[in-house]
């Protein structure tokens, strides 16, 4: 992983994150455990963080709403 190029692991990340929300919405008759829930939120976040450190080149100074995607100091959910 680590001697991906940058584009490659962005790329990477980002299906993930699709995966992850496929699997989400998949499992919609069949409701996550809490635990699950939750480890879905910690990846989505770190995904969110880790794609935001690569576009910015350092890591980002404020973390993404998940529902909007906007800084949480200027979302409005
Ligand atoms: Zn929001």
């Amino acid at each position: 992983m680590a001697r991906l190029k940058i584009n490659s692991v962005q790329m990477k990340t980002t299906e993930l994150t699709k995966l992850l929300w496929q699997a989400v919405n998949e499992s919609d008759l069949m409701p996550l455990s809490e635990a699950e829930a939750r480890l879905y939120t910690v990846v989505h976040l770190g995904v969110m963080a880790y794609e935001d450190e690569v576009r910015l080149g350092h890591p980002a100074p404020e973390r993404r709403c998940m529902m909007c995607g906007v800084l949480v100091s200027q979302c409005c959910c």
